[in-house]
């Protein structure tokens, strides 16, 4: 559970005990299990702290939630403080992550009282952080939120890591200012690593590229029967033919987890049964996700017996993302402009985020359902949400930007769609997968095995490892010359 101190903003460390190996030994191999134990067990007696803006919702939580536990199970002290800030800082900050990743936002200004106001609040959480950084530790820093934070853990003696989750594969003018907001800040870290080569800058000091992965154990991710997944969706409300009110399953990284939590559901009439075939994104509801756009293409693809899932967390459930909820609304009232027949083929799900492996679990089972996984983000970091249904076996298509392009190899892994705004080809690819089983089958054989041989956990921290030995040897040798 997350410890507050008394100050305001006030910034919180988030408690994360250690996750059993076992599991991760039964599906890596030993093999794979020792290297990864020899190559981070060589970051053993450092303490590596973590920052993000929010303890739940999006990427950066998810990734450090799995990592995290699963680092120190490998006797590496690694853990995770999140800032605090008041409503302005937030929407300043959606602005500026908007704008990094080549897009308007909110078309608000990104100026000096601009960066006032994150220099005040992002000051006020730095003056805290004296009490959990100590000399020689190292401080990774996410995305552009704590930004600000660089300097003051410089001072207190740790090296200072910026790990943006978030980047354009062009630049624009909207990028230029994003960037522009955040240099002095980022100037200041001793290393930057990035997601994917075409996200870092120029000017970016001592430069890195890791992909991040998923976590096969998590409840995200774990084996479920095809009947679970069905039931699971039967209690949230999402598919007809269930008539238990709970079911619960067991989990193997902690106790068993009970869906009792029906999902908020935007639909008319009675749920799809479960031998319907179901087009599925999951995402944030973000602009940038283009939930609207998957509705327009699974329209345009006309697969009249088919249909179509649009999920999100509950709008109000993200800390550090103020516009879900108007992203939802352009999502709704799309939906409800349809023509009666082809509303009731779609439904739109908020899924309740009380319960975080309960919120998993159901995400699990959607992924696990879809006829067809669809991430069709107009601009992306990464995209675990695409490595998460590929993990699954799933077809996907996907918009070939940002991560996306890493993951989605067209014809290979799934189906990438060159221009993400490319309505008809989306809805094209859609339709082959849903016409081609045998395809679709080949397609998510291979996403599987993309997976497996490139974004799991022990790729990953192997890679942190490695990069940071790098950047701490540096960070010695230019203090010895310096
Ligand atoms: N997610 C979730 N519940 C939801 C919607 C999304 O747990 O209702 C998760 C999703 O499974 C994925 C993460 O949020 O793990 C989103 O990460 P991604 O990299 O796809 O995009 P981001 O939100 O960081 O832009």
């Amino acid at each position: 559970m997350p410890a507050r101190p008394t100050e305001t903003p006030a910034m919180f460390e988030v408690d994360l005990d250690p996750v059993a190996l076992e599991p991760y030994e039964q599906l890596l191999g030993p093999a794979r299990m020792a290297k990864l134990r020899a190559g981070v067990g060589r970051l053993a007696g450092r303490t590596i702290w973590n920052i993000n803006s929010t303890a739940a919702g999006g990427g950066v939580a998810e990734l450090l939630s799995s990592l995290i536990p699963l680092a120190r199970a490998l006797g590496v002290d690694v853990r995770w403080l999140v800032v605090d800030g008041d409503p302005a800082f937030f929407a300043l900050t959606k602005r500026l992550c908007s704008t990094i990743y080549g897009s308007a936002g909110d078309g608000g200004p990104l100026g000096p009282d601009e960066r006032a106001h994150y220099r005040r609040v992002t000051d006020d959480n730095a003056a805290q952080l004296q009490m959990w950084v100590d000399p020689g530790d190292v401080v990774v820093v996410h995305d552009p939120q704590p930004a600000g934070l660089i300097r003051r853990a410089r001072e207190l003696g740790a090296t200072v890591i910026w790990r943006s989750h978030i980047g354009s594969d062009q630049p624009n003018s909207h990028t230029e200012a994003g960037w522009a907001f955040l240099r002095p800040f980022v100037m200041e870290a001793d290393a930057t690593v990035f997601l994917t080569e075409g996200h870092a800058q120029h000017w970016t000091p001592d430069t890195h590229v890791i992909p991040p992965s998923i976590d096969p154990c998590a409840p995200k991710n774990m084996a479920l029967t095809a009947r679970q997944a069905v039931d699971i969706l039967g209690v949230a409300g999402v598919l007809g033919g269930s008539a238990s009110a709970e079911i619960t399953v067991p989990a193997p990284l902690g106790p068993a987890i009970t869906v009792r939590h029906a999902a908020t559901v935007l639909r008319v009439g009675p749920p799809p049964p479960p031998d319907v075939p179901m087009v599925v994104q999951v995402s944030r509801w973000d602009r940038l996700k283009d939930m609207d756009g998957v509705l327009e293409a699974f329209m345009q693809a006309g697969a009249g017996h088919c249909h179509l899932t649009l999920a999100g967390p509950a709008v109000d459930s993200v800390a550090d993302d103020p516009e879900a909820a108007g992203a939802y609304e352009l999502s709704r009232s799309r939906w409800a402009a349809l023509a009666p027949d082809d509303r009731r083929r779609v439904q739109l799900l908020c899924l309740p985020v009380t319960d975080r492996r309960e919120n998993a679990l159901v995400v699990n089972a959607l992924q696990r359902h879809a006829t067809v996984v669809v991430q069709k983000s107009l601009a992306e970091g990464f995209g675990l949400t695409a490595a998460e249904a590929m993990w699954k076996a799933r077809p996907i298509v996907a918009s070939a930007v940002g991560g996306l392009r890493e993951q989605v190899v067209d014809g290979v892994t799934g189906l990438a769609v060159a221009d993400p705004r490319d309505l008809p080809a989306t809805a094209a690819a859609v339709r082959r997968l849903l016409d081609d089983p045998g395809f679709a089958q080949k397609l998510g054989a291979g996403a599987r095995q993309l997976v497996v041989d490139r974004f799991l956990p022990d790729r990953h921290l192997l890679e942190w490892a490695a990069t940071l030995e790098k950047i701490l040897t540096k960070g010695s040798h230019d203090a010895q010359t310096g």
